[in-house]
């Protein structure tokens, strides 16, 4: 947005003249609705997102989520909005069931590894970070690790227990929902019916079957845990991260997001506990991400169909590639994975990038009220609940203009502001596939170009190196050059 428009957006917004004023409308999960949003603070806007358990490597279903918590974010800022965003890293107390049952997954997965928990943590956060930047994700301004905020949580446990919403068992400290007004509040699943038909109540010390724990005891064994008031424990998941959107956003805050598997216990809880502390909601907004299926259906390690963005980049798709994939759902709808559709995606931006580099050298003129239509039609896409598909129904109206001008270029980089995709780095990524226009390259050459093209965007030049000399022992010629890499069949 230009800087004089952000201003007007500004005073707009100042006066609270929101009627005049070009609206972000999100979905609201709490209440049902689709809003228009008005920010606690007209300028800054509080964001808290549910983060990773790095306990293994984040799979494409795990990045839909962080994909969607880009668009916010971008969308946001493309409205003029500064932002105060915080990620949480969860690297202790996740459950392997959200709801209290099973070992923690560090520990698990640290057994599994024969390694120590917080070398687990360390690892595949880092592994986390390094996909978020292969795929152009805005990393929020705060990241907050859980193992770091234990004496906070400790605090809110006892001001819990103060307020009279907690109470100790044996197994630890559980939050008492029947001291509150309301539960669920998020989610529509109605308890009573589920207690009713609850086959068996496991654990006798509860006072209702829906108690949560806050703060667990742990066992003999558990290498995770921490003095407290209530002897050796370690932090509950819920806990965590009310704890933490407190610390670093205070009592009430704009926008909290995180995936639809977090509605029914992990947010409820968290609702749950910041009432219990405090007697409010902490966020106004609360929006969730649809699942990425693959084929059709779940994705399950079981099923061997969860894939890693590593694991798709060695199949010949780019992270942006998966990035443009996740584009063409709304994020409150399904997404169903299939290489096929992958594949098609890894076209389309190529399409997409030649378009940006044939516009940038184009000399047509395109009049400013064509140009400022595209711009206000992509901004009512994006302030509807971020409808991407929508947004990208411009940008390929753009893309596919058979007029090439330079203000079409700047438009493209404008966009990709929300989008992320790299544009202005198009030339980078275009490869010349072809040696002539009717000459195809092989499959099994394009895929080591793309291996190849990972490895140096990632400065592993001893892989760079093997796969060119794999290349060439193929009969083919590679170059780097200003226009791209240019792969030729020598003769
Ligand atoms: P976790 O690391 O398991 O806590 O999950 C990280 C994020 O990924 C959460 O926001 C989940 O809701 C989200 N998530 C997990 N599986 C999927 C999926 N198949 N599709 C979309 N989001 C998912
Ligand atoms: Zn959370």
């Amino acid at each position: 947005m230009t800087n004089q428009k952000i201003q007007i957006q500004q005073i707009l917004r100042d006066n609270k003249n929101w009627g005049n004023f070009m609206q972000v409308k999100l979905y609201n999960t709490l209440t049902k609705t689709k809003e228009e949003f008005k920010p606690i603070d007209n300028k800054e806007v509080k964001i808290y997102t549910c983060g990773p358990t790095v306990y293994s490597y984040a799979h494409i279903g795990n990045f839909r989520a962080y994909i969607f918590m880009d668009n916010i974010r971008r969308v946001l800022k493309y409205n003029g909005y500064d932002l105060k965003h915080v990620m949480n890293i969860t690297d202790v107390g996740h459950l392997e069931s959200d709801a209290d049952e099973g070992e923690d997954k560090m520990e698990k997965a640290a057994r599994k590894e024969n390694k120590n928990p917080y070398e687990i943590a360390k690892y595949y956060e880092s592994m986390f970070f390094r996909d978020i930047e292969r795929l152009n994700i805005e990393k929020p301004e705060t990241i907050a690790r859980a193992t770091e905020h234990i004496p906070e949580m400790i605090e809110y446990v006892q001001k819990l227990i103060d307020n009279g919403y907690a109470y100790e068992t044996s197994r630890g400290i559980y939050f008492d929902i029947s001291k509150l007004d309301k539960y669920p509040v998020l989610s529509n699943r109605n308890i009573d019916d589920q207690i009713a038909g609850a086959r068996v109540e496991v654990d006798k010390e509860k006072r209702n079957p829906y108690d949560f724990a806050i703060w667990i005891k742990a066992p003999e064994n558990h290498i995770m845990k921490w003095e407290s008031p209530w002897g050796l424990s370690y932090p509950g998941w819920h806990l965590e991260c009310s704890t933490m959107g407190r610390r670093f956003l205070g009592e009430e805050f704009d926008i909290h997001t995180g995936g639809v598997d977090h509605i029914p216990t992990h947010h409820e809880n968290e609702i749950a506990q910041s009432k219990g502390a405090t007697g409010k909601i902490p966020a106004h907004v609360w929006m969730h991400c649809e699942y990425l299926q693959v084929d059709g259906g779940k994705m399950s390690k079981s099923l061997g169909n969860t894939y890693t963005i590593s694991q798709l980049q060695e199949k010949g798709i780019s992270p942006l590639a998966f990035k443009l994939f996740c584009f063409t759902a709304h994020y409150r709808n399904k997404l169903n994975f299939t290489f096929e559709g992958a594949y098609g995606a890894q076209k389309a931006l190529e399409r997409l990038y030649d378009s940006y580099v044939k516009n940038v050298n184009g000399a047509d003129d395109v009049e400013e009220d064509v140009i400022k239509e595209y711009e206000e039609k992509f901004l009512s896409y994006i302030n509807d609940d971020m409808n991407m598909p929508g947004a990208m129904s411009v940008v390929w109206d753009i893309a596919r203009n058979t007029k090439k001008s330079a203000k079409f270029a700047n438009l493209l980089l404008k966009f990709d502001e929300v989008l992320g995709l790299d544009m202005k780095n198009a030339e980078k990524y275009l490869v010349k596939f072809k040696q002539n226009d009717s000459e195809e390259l092989p499959a099994e050459i394009k895929k080591l170009v793309e291996e190849r093209k990972n490895a140096r965007a990632e400065k592993n030049w001893a892989k760079s190196d093997e796969i060119r000399d794999k290349i060439i022992s193929l009969g083919y010629s590679i170059k780097d050059t200003k226009d791209g890499i240019i792969v030729k069949k020598e003769n």
